[in-house]
Order: structure tokens, then C-alpha cells, then sequence
């Protein structure tokens, strides 16, 4: 079956000026990402901050202009539609935003904020309208009593679910949520998850879904990317990955996080340094300034992606069998 969405050699790059006498500096935000996501899955793409994740999100549903690379969304590549084109998809793909609060507008109802996509996209008869906007309401745990009410009126959890509302109302079939939890209270972030992960379950939604939180990507979803400096490391079904992590840079990712593998008796692994600049990667494999298990060969030569199995692969020369013969050689020579 055909992936719903397929991204393809997506790059992101863009210039910036640095220093005393601003030299051009490209920063590789997104540097040559490629997944796919079926439909009906919940794909996560996971990384510190300024890994790419946001940006890659953005520029999937072009909030953003890629520098380079594919978006196909049922087979078509987004990447190349004109403006009236992409207007009519764009009810198909929509986003959830991290702060609810920033993105909905403080002087409007909510039955304003939730007619709005209804009108920009032309949906509904007009006599359905309010109707559909108290039926989308009652979904995300609303009601009718709440359309004259403003964003200021209500608790951060309800915010989001006001923007999730506004998002659905559309009937998407794919959605990017970046971080749609983050910004809340612990005790109600998983009423939220659980309002996606249902809302999941009625409209047959496909989430594209973007998080420094571990423990909310192994709850909610099927398969995890792991980005760092622009890159996806290791792609991964979710129990799997969480279970046998591969790339040093998951295991350590994964080190931080409570177990819920009792079998294993986890070691916190520290890395050293900071992430570097996006601007100034590493060569090589760009997490050699880091990892522990460094070689040789990882600043010399980019790493292959190794597959095990049909949904797992990393992109690391621990697991590259010729590389690994090279490096015992140098072990048995020096
Ligand atoms: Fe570490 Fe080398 Fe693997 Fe990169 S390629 S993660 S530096 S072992
Ligand atoms: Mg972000």
C-alpha cells in the first residue's frame, strides 16, 4: 500500500551572518531526511531542540519553503504545487500547535476562532455551520456553553483542545502536532494524548508527531525517527526502538528515561560536550564529538544506513561490518 505521506532527500538550509565581518554561514536545519508514514500511523520524530524536528514538520506542510527534496502526500509531490493547488490540500494536512495560547486570537470567541478555517476553506453549508462547530466542540470535551467564551477564559489543557478542535473541524487526514503537550501541565497532558489518540480512532488521522518526550512517544506512537544535527540516526518501530536501540545517540536519548523495561538495569549515559552548531557539523558522522563509542573512521566517513529487519535502521559504523573489520585491524596493528 502506498504510504500516505513520503518525504524524500528533504533538505532545509539556510543562511545566516556571522562574526565581525558577517561571513555567510549555511545552516543545515533539515539536511536529507527521508521517511515514510502509513496511513493511520502515529510517526514520531524525536531530538533536543534545534534538531530539525520542528522545521521538518513546517516544511512537510509547507509552512516553511524547503531548500531541496520530495513531499509526495497520496502519491503527489507537494513540493512542486502552485499556491491554489496547495490551498485546497491544505485542509487534508493540518497542525497542532505547541502553545495553544500564542496561536489562537485573543480577541476572538471561540465560535470566531472555529468558524474561521469552516469559511477560508468553504466547508459546511452555512446553516450546518454552528451545528458542526458545537458537534466538534462536545468531541475534544466542550460544549455549546463555551462558543462565547475567549481563549483567556480557559485552563491551558482546554486551549489546546480548542485548537485541536479548530484543526480538525476540517476533516484532515494527516496532522503535525509539534510538541502539542509540552507546554502543559503534566496532569493533563495525557487527557490531551488521549483526546489524539481518539480522535485518532474516529477520523482515521495519521499524526506526524514532534517531541523532546520520550515517554509520550513510546505511549503514543507505532514508529520513531531520531533526528540530531539536521539528520535522521535510527528509524525504528517504537517498542522495538525503546527496547534494542541502536545508534549511541538513542541509547543515550533513552538513558534519561525511566525504564519500562524492568528486565534491564539502565546506566545513565552522559554525553560530553553540547550539541554542535548546525551551522559547523561535525564531518563524518556528525555525533562523533560525542558519542562514546567513537572510531577512526567516524570523522572521516559519513555512516550508511544499516537495516535490521524491515523497520529498523541506523545510520552508524558500529554496525557496518566492513568498518568494524577495519577498526580491529587498527587494534591488532597499533
Ligand atoms: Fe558513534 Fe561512530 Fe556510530 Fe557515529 S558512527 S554514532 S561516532 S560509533
Ligand atoms: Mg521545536
Amino acid at each position: 500500500e502506498q504510504p500516505l505521506l513520503k518525504v524524500k532527500n528533504l533538505k532545509k538550509h539556510f543562511e545566516i551572518s556571522q562574526g565581525l565581518f558577517k561571513e555567510k554561514i549555511i545552516v543545515r536545519a533539515v539536511d536529507d531526511v527521508s521517511f515514510s508514514i502509513r496511513r493511520g500511523e502515529t510517526f514520531a520524530l524525536v531530538g533536543e531542540s534545534g534538531c530539525g524536528k520542528s522545521t521538518t514538520g513546517r516544511a512537510i506542510l509547507r509552512l516553511t519553503d524547503a531548500t531541496s527534496g520530495e513531499v509526495a502526500f497520496n502519491g503527489k509531490n507537494i513540493l512542486s504545487l502552485k499556491y491554489e493547488e496547495m490551498r485546497s490540500l491544505r485542509k487534508r494536512m493540518q497542525m497542532v500547535f505547541q502553545d495553544p495560547y500564542a496561536s489562537l486570537n485573543p480577541k476572538k470567541t471561540i465560535r470566531q476562532i472555529l468558524m474561521e478555517p469552516i469559511r477560508v476553506h468553504n466547508r459546511f453549508p452555512k446553516k450546518d455551520r454552528i451545528k458542526e462547530i458545537i458537534k466538534i466542540l462536545e468531541i475534544v470535551g466542550l460544549s455549546r456553553e463555551h462558543l462565547d467564551r475567549y481563549p483567556h477564559e480557559f485552563s491551558g489543557g482546554q486551549r489546546q483542545r480548542i485548537g485541536i478542535a479548530r484543526t480538525v473541524i476540517l476533516q484532515p487526514d494527516f496532522i503535525v502536532a509539534d510538541e502539542p503537550v509540552s507546554a502543559l501541565d503534566v496532569s493533563v497532558q495525557s487527557q490531551v494524548i488521549n483526546l489524539l489518540l481518539d480522535l485518532q480512532d474516529e477520523f482515521g488521522l495519521t499524526y506526524l508527531f514532534i517531541s523532546h518526550d520520550l515517554s509520550v512517544i513510546e505511549h503514543m506512537t507505532d514508529r520513531v525517527a531520531v533526528m540530531y544535527l539536521g539528520k535522521i540516526v535510527e528509524i525504528s518501530e517504537t517498542e522495538e526502538l525503546f527496547r534494542d536501540p541502536k545508534h549511541p545517540y538513542t541509547q543515550a536519548l533513552l538513558s534519561a528515561v525511566p525504564s519500562s523495561h524492568p528486565r534491564e538495569k539502565k546506566e545513565r549515559i552522559v554525553l560530553k560536550g553540547d550539541v554542535p552548531s548546525p551551522a559547523n557539523p561535525p564531518s563524518g558522522c556528525s555525533f562523533h564529538t560525542r558519542c562514546p563509542h567513537v572510531m577512526d573512521i567516524c570523522s572521516k566517513v559519513t555512516p550508511e544506513k544499516v537495516t535490521f529487519g524491515e523497520n529498523h535502521a541506523v545510520n552508524c559504523h558500529l554496525y557496518t561490518e566492513k568498518n568494524n573489520k577495519e577498526e580491529k585491524n587498527h587494534a591488532i596493528i597499533y
